[in-house]
């Protein structure tokens, strides 16, 4: 407390300047936009101080309130408190992770520390806590709602769990602990950041690009000319470049090369190398766990998720684990099979897999991906995702004329969208495109959350991809696994659309980790229906509907290579919880070295390799926010199945309006105002079971026709 206290007491008296574009309340059409016509990088810094100054200013006035604790006086106005700091930290992390540059970073040096120890100062703040643990204490007696009931019970749990309850000397700790980890996540994304904007493999003979289709060759010339290297080709360090590469290349030592390059990020021992960095981070959490009074830091971060243990986690874990391994020798059979008939003399290796994968796809299933792709157009499918929001929700999206509400690059488009009563719902920002300074993969953001307890405020959302751009002018086409990207993100999104809660800390996505990419990947699977493919998905060139024959051919290889994504990603969440559940405050890890034995007492298959090698695996390391936390996804998996069969199975398929209506009462517009599984049984009438993901994923027979999921539920 006394860090962030003297610091920003330094910090306020320059800080606060009404002509710092970040700081004012957002005006404008649709309850307020971010200005960002008006921001540049170098106005964060100033005003990420203001914003924590007001924050602890307006805590410390909650904490100092001679009246009696009440609901509304202390959790309440801990709701209102600290705007301006929810505003400032939206811009800060729209810079941070679309428009990264040497201004951004030097802030991010600067204020992540502070932030931590922001944050600390808040949550050690004895005062306002005994106000929370007075109202938590009378909460079955003070007629709260059950939503107040449950915000009470989370903002006093969110406070025990950050160290409210500990003595003088553990609290000071605590925060150096959270300000060096701070710093060491910030160097940590630094890094990786670095090795995928400055490592690259430069093309300049054309018959380099052997086996790369057309649109490939567009995007790695386009690649080549925004930095500096027009007439070559440039495939970049990143998974959307490195992954068709790796597909279609028919130049075996090319792809060797690439892929070395790829999973090495982080990890050539220069001076952006993460290893010592995660050792450090491991010991550090280890630490606080143990000051927390945690077995682990997986204990202490589970404690608050859907799973709650790490023994729940590692069960699911392992029980899809074997069959998923035997799967992949199956694949892995199959693909030297064809490379042994094409006389490659090819034994396997990881930078085959996709590629022999590919050929399998043909063999087996006569499915070419590259013959979908012409009928994949991102515009298109967009506009696929708002057929389904409207007819799944009732959400419906309308374009916002350029010009009209600021965006932060040329690139950003932005919707307005309405229930079906013509109301205003909120905001859609969309940011496709992959550019330098833009952090790799795809992702959705809330800017502002829905909240109604002072008045009707409507929420921001955003989803933010790295396609590649084609040629000015033309359609940009996308991969099948693109498309249901697009559709997994566009799900968080419709998850934070849907908001109908009162305070916003319980609102759209602000739920368990493990619970929060369910709607997401359940909307993945409306990609896939006939009445999105036959609307939306059209040839980029005649217009034609995707022929029938081809998307029969999409779902019967709906489950090829399941063995691979499975393992790939097992093999990162498995090595995730395992570094979790191992380190200890005094004892150095060795990344590398407990990747491989890990890996190895696993047996984790030769020819692949973790989806995200430690020393890159920014999900864990770049923040706490997914660390022993990469399980979710499976976790989120075996409720996503068991909910898309009570689509498929138990109702009337995917556009069931009743299933659908329950879906959203229960899931999407519920945020955190119940506990998960209780959100859970609402929507689908019992507890999840396990066998819908085995289905899903191929490791279990399909149901026969007719069947019904009540009687295998577990
Ligand atoms: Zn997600």
């Amino acid at each position: 407390m006394t860090t962030a206290a003297s610091l920003l007491a330094g910090a306020t008296a320059g800080a606060v300047n009404d002509s710092n574009p970040v700081i004012p309340a957002w005006s404008g059409p649709y309850g307020g936009v971010p200005p960002f016509d008006k921001i540049k990088a170098t106005d964060l810094k100033d005003a990420l101080e203001a914003g924590m100054a007001e924050g602890l200013a307006d805590l410390e006035k909650i904490a100092n309130d001679p009246s009696p604790p009440t609901f509304d006086n202390t959790i309440a106005a801990m709701e209102r408190s600290g705007r301006l700091l929810d505003r400032v930290t939206t811009v800060y992390g729209i810079y941070s992770s679309t428009l990264s540059d040497d201004t951004v970073q030097a802030t991010e040096r600067d204020i992540e520390p502070k932030l931590a120890a922001f944050r600390d100062s808040i949550t050690q703040n004895e005062k306002l806590f005994r106000r929370i643990a007075t109202v938590y204490d009378a909460r079955d007696t003070s007629n709260l709602t059950p939503e107040q009931k449950r915000l009470v019970w989370l903002q006093y749990t969110n406070f025990v769990r950050a160290g409210a309850k500990l003595d003088a000397q553990a609290k000071k700790r605590l925060s150096e602990i959270n300000q060096q980890l701070a710093t060491l996540f910030t160097n940590f994304s630094q890094n990786l950041l670095a090795d995928e904007n400055d490592r690259f493999l430069l093309i300049e003979d054309e018959a380099d690009l052997a086996g790369l289709p057309d649109a490939v060759r567009d995007g790695a010339a386009a690649n080549a000319e925004t930095r500096g290297h027009k007439g070559k080709w440039l495939i970049a360090n990143t998974r959307s470049s490195v992954e068709p590469f790796l597909t279609y290349s028919t130049r075996r030592d090319l792809r060797e090369k690439v892929w070395q390059t790829f999973v090495n990020r982080g990890d050539n021992g220069d001076a952006h190398d993460n290893n010592k960095i995660i050792t450090q981070i491991l010991q550090l959490r280890a630490e606080r766990a143990k000051l927390l009074g945690y077995p682990t830091h997986a204990h202490w971060r589970l404690e608050n998720s859907m799973a709650k243990t790490p023994d729940r986690a590692m069960e699911l874990m392992e029980a899809v684990w074997k069959p998923a391994v035997a799967r992949v020798h199956e694949e892995v059979a199959d693909m030297q099979a064809i490379a042994d008939q094409e006389g490659d003399g090819v034994k396997i290796e990881p930078w085959d897999y996709r590629y022999y994968a590919e050929k399998v796809r043909k063999a087996k299933y006569d499915l070419d991906t590259n013959a979908i792709k012409p009928y994949l157009q991102l515009e298109k499918l967009r506009e696929g995702m708002f057929y389904t929001a409207g007819q799944l929700f009732g959400l419906y999206f309308k374009p916002i004329a350029a010009g009209t509400v600021p965006v932060y690059h040329s690139d950003v488009r932005v919707w307005e969208v309405d229930d079906a009563a013509g109301k205003l719902v909120g905001l859609w920002y969309f940011d496709p495109y992959a550019r330098v300074g833009k952090q790799s993969g795809a992702w959705m953001n809330a800017y502002r959350n829905q909240e109604r307890f002072d008045g009707d405020i409507t929420t921001i959302v955003s989803n933010n991809s790295n396609f590649v751009k084609g040629k000015p002018g033309e359609p940009v086409l996308i991969s099948w696994i693109d498309a249901t990207t697009l559709f997994h993100e566009f799900g968080h999104a419709l998850h934070g659309l849907s908001s109908n809660v009162n305070y916003p800390t319980l609102s759209g996505t602000n739920v368990p980790r493990d619970y929060v990419e369910f709607p997401s990947q359940l909307l993945e699977y409306w990609v896939a229906t006939p009445e999105v493919l036959n609307r939306y998905a059209l040839h980029y060139q005649t217009g034609e509907p995707i022929p029938a024959d081809l998307v029969a051919k999409i779902q019967k290889a709906k489950t090829f290579n399941q063995g691979f994504d499975t393992v790939e990603y097992l093999a990162g969440a498995l090595v995730d919880m395992k570094l979790h559940l191992a380190a200890t405050p005094d004892k150095a890890i060795d990344p590398d070295a407990f990747e491989k034995k890990t890996l190895a007492d696993l047996g984790m298959p030769h020819e692949i390799v973790m989806r995200h090698r430690t020393p890159q695996f920014g999900h864990i390391f770049s923040g706490d926010g997914y660390s022993a936390g990469y399980y979710s996804y499976l976790w989120s998996d075996t409720l996503t199945a068991d909910a898309w069969e009570a689509f498929t199975v138990d109702g009337k398929g995917p556009w069931d309006k009743e299933v659908a209506e329950r879906l959203r009462v229960n899931v999407f517009s519920a945020g955190n105002t119940r506990d998960p599984a209780e959100e859970y049984r609402g929507f689908r009438g019992r507890d999840p079971g396990i066998d819908a993901l085995m289905r899903k994923r191929g490791f279990m027979p399909p149901l026969a026709a007719g069947a019904s999921t009540t009687k295998t539920a577990k």
